[in-house]
């Protein structure tokens, strides 16, 4: 039996695994009051952010913040022309070959690579997108658990667990069947015609409404049809289609509701060809990437532009410690003119790799107020600042930033590490625990804030702001503890 092994993890979390059938166990997130009745938003918000906690743990978890903040916002461009609904979403990407994208209780999304790449257009990711984002919309997961007259949080957690463990795993049926309602959780997962036919119909809305081609939706879901067929026999069929069955009639309602649209050719951005081109470099080793890169550009096979190709062919020179072909490239795409954070990071951290922190200063230092909300300028701004020694304007600057971005972990975390360069500990304790907190990963920040107690070097007014932040800490432990128990 092949099961993820995240999935594991959380059932064991969830008590499932000790606790068959659908009671709450110990080990669930504290989710209160609302427990015991109907899904509130807010409920099912917790439970995504929670399984969310486990899975920025796991190795396949893409902590790429130009991935993630590209998917982010390609999804709410979607998501901004929903009226009727002030859910939030976050979406996320996968490390995994199999074609796949899965929606999570609160507005969770995440993609796998797989599906990225094999996307022909930016419309056709933004049609899987949309079609997630419907499903989250109508509330379709709360829905099939309140049909099955469970309404437990167990239900929707295990639920959770199970999208997770079916992601790739062709033994779904296995998987769940551990969690000791096999069937129930089978039944839950495959969404239902009427589901699939609604999130459809939403989604193309939302497609057409965010100026997307909606010919692209039905486009990628015939050919996701087919390589299931090709994989059916092989027991690996992709998951999208086992979760969202499709059906004929699924794709003659999407054929007719196209038909009477208008033609709209859509280009892809910049970003989308970019994000590929990241992507496909980072699978495999980085002298395929090079050599796959390098026979594009030979044959002037640019399916998107000879921008991407270029950078992703330095994109694996950088992999392959090739830097003085990166560097060739980098020029290259100077002088096609492309315009993107990702060509300045990517400059940078070449600037870097050869030895020139002060030269990758100078690159995000003019890029950052172009690109001001671009989290992946910032973050390598920082890091080539303490590469370069200065870290009394890292430290300025990750003041400044995080009255914007108060909860970004990362830019915490960074800022630890700026005060450790500063000699200042009781600080640089106190940023890594805020980083920790706002991860879910509050007996680490606990640890933190000990060490900051213990640090020997703050004033009275930061040791009483320390003490007061741990026993906030130490009560948020407390009341996770504090659940209700098996029965
Ligand atoms: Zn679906």
């Amino acid at each position: 039996m092949k099961l993820h092994p995240l999935a594991g993890t959380l059932l064991l979390a969830a008590g499932i695994l000790s606790a068959p059938p659908l009671s709450v166990a110990e080990g669930l997130p504290d989710l209160g009051e609302a427990a015991q009745s109907e899904f509130s938003p807010a409920t099912e918000r917790r439970i995504g952010e929670s399984v969310m906690h486990e899975i920025r743990r796991d190795p396949a978890y893409i902590d790429d913040p130009e991935i993630t903040s590209y998917l982010n916002r390609l999804g709410n461009r979607l998501s901004s022309q929903i009226t009727e609904s002030r859910q939030e979403f976050e979406f996320f990407a996968l490390r995994d070959a199999t074609l796949n994208a899965f929606a999570m209780p609160g507005g969770y999304i995440g993609v796998h690579s797989g599906l990225i790449l094999a996307a022909a257009s930016e419309s056709e990711l933004a049609s899987v997108l949309a079609h997630e984002i419907s499903h989250v919309t109508q509330r379709h997961l709360a829905r099939l658990i309140n049909k099955s007259g469970q309404g437990q949080v167990a239900s929707l957690l295990a639920l959770a667990v199970a999208i997770l463990a079916a992601r790739s795993s062709p033994d779904l049926a296995m998987g769940a069947a551990i969690a000791g309602q096999g069937a129930a959780i089978q039944n839950q997962l495959n969404y239902s015609r009427d589901f699939e036919r609604e999130a459809d119909r939403i989604g193309l809305d939302l497609l057409e409404r965010s100026d997307f081609d909606i010919r692209d939706m039905s486009a990628f879901f015939e050919r996701l049809q087919k390589y299931s067929r090709l994989y059916e026999n092989k027991n690996s069929a992709p998951g999208y289609l086992r979760t969202h069955p499709l059906t004929t009639e699924r794709l003659a309602d999407m054929g007719n509701r196209i038909q009477s649209r208008p033609y709209k050719q859509v280009p892809d951005s910049l970003e989308f060809q970019l994000v590929r081109a990241k992507l496909r470099v980072q699978d495999g080793t980085p002298r395929d990437a090079v050599a796959e890169f390098e026979s594009r550009l030979a044959d002037r096979n640019f399916p998107g532009s000879e921008a991407a190709v270029r950078y992703g062919l330095a994109q694996a020179l950088l992999r392959d410690g090739k830097l003085a072909a990166a560097d060739k490239e980098v020029r290259e795409l100077r002088r096609l003119k492309a315009v993107s954070p990702m060509i300045e990071t990517l400059e940078a951290e070449l600037r870097l790799k050869q030895g020139d922190a002060a030269g990758a200063v100078a690159i995000l230092r003019s890029a950052q107020p172009r690109f001001p909300q671009e989290r992946a300028v910032a973050y390598g701004l920082v890091e080539s600042l303490l590469e370069a020694r200065l870290p009394n304007d890292a430290l300025k600057f990750t003041e400044d930033d995080l009255m914007s971005y108060p909860s970004d972990a990362k830019m915490h975390f960074l800022q630890a590490k700026t005060y450790a360069m500063l000699g200042r500990r009781l600080q640089q304790h106190r940023a890594q625990a805020e980083g920790y907190a706002l991860l879910g990963q509050l007996p680490e920040a606990v640890v933190q804030l000990e060490l900051a107690q213990k640090s020997g070097d703050g004033n009275f007014y930061e040791y009483s702001q320390v003490d007061s932040r741990l026993r906030e800490v130490k009560k948020r432990v407390a009341d996770e503890a504090k659940q209700p128990k098996p029965r």
